[in-house]
């Protein structure tokens, strides 16, 4: 399989222009279409299922979206249409999830996908000092996320917390977590009563609901802030959920069916109500994909 970034120098150079929210959401998802069938393109060749005559794939590369300058002595304009703070996880690269280059993407790393005090301040610049290009804000969790896990687990077990208790650093990371897990365990509650915590499933049932909530309420502080700062520039806040499997990035849980959904974000909780229709949502995702009645593997 031949996959082919193409520089055609015989091509015009453009700027982008990204007008709206609406218009960077649907180039990050028609760029997350494409990484998915990358991906499936890779597994059917891996499985043997692919046709070796296809003709290759070919994504065109344009340096100025990369920020080569191609004029000597002067450098590239900083002009990112979108904001993504993701996980530093390295199953989750964002240029890639989304098949985008470096000039196009403002991007923050961070475990957990958490909201600190230092990624605010970026967040802060970023707004501010890049908002003739800058239109969408994205807060971009990921299943199988070990920071997540390592707060459900000791949500589960709070006696093992002697192990992050020790680390001033691991526990602000764990500790900002904390709020989506407890609101995924009272959702579960909710739906299933108080005996939900016996079911088979229910460690990873809590996870998968823990890793949507947390972008969702990263999401929600992030629209806050923005609002604080008086002019949010049209910015909107949104979030989403790289699945690690299908490479797919959804605001929603969705299933194992190839086309099983197109990529999509989610606008930013706005109050309280917002997140207990979300975890009802998510709790209704994994009983109705059998998460909650499966036996752990192993
Ligand atoms: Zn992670």
């Amino acid at each position: 399989m031949d996959l082919i970034y193409r520089f055609d120098p015989y091509q015009p150079l453009s700027a982008r222009k990204v007008e709206s929210p609406n218009d960077a959401s649907q180039l990050l998802s028609e760029g997350n279409k494409l990484f998915v069938s990358i991906a499936d393109r890779l597994r059917e060749h891996f499985q043997g299922m692919a046709d070796h005559r296809e003709a290759p794939l070919i994504v065109p590369f344009d340096p100025m979206t990369f920020g080569i300058s191609m004029v000597e002595g002067i450098a590239a304009k900083h002009s990112p249409f979108a904001l993504v703070l993701g996980c530093s996880d390295a199953r989750a690269p964002i240029e890639l999830i989304f098949q985008q280059t470096c000039n196009d993407l403002f991007v923050i790393r961070v475990a957990g996908n958490v909201l600190g005090v230092e990624c605010l301040g970026s967040i802060e610049y970023a707004v501010t000092q890049l908002a003739e290009s800058l239109k969408l804000v994205v807060v971009l969790g990921h299943t199988n996320c070990g920071a997540v896990t390592a707060a459900v687990d000791l949500y589960l077990d709070p006696n093992d917390y002697a192990d992050l208790g020790l680390t001033h650093s691991l526990r602000s990371l764990v500790d900002r977590i904390m709020i989506a897990v407890r609101g995924s365990a009272k959702a579960l509650e909710r739906a299933g009563g108080p005996t939900v915590v016996h079911s088979p499933g229910y460690r990873a049932a809590l996870l998968e609901i823990s890793i949507y909530l947390n972008a969702a309420l990263t999401a929600f502080d992030l629209r806050r802030e923005l609002q604080s700062l008086g002019d949010d520039h049209g910015i909107e806040v949104v979030y989403g959920v790289f699945d690690i499997m299908t490479q797919r990035v959804r605001s929603r849980p969705g299933g194992i069916a190839k086309d099983d959904g197109a990529s999509s974000f989610g606008s930013a909780p706005i109050e309280v109500d917002d997140f207990e229709r979300l975890g009802a949502d998510l709790v209704r995702s994994v009983v109705a994909r059998g998460i909650l009645f499966r036996a752990p593997i192993g």
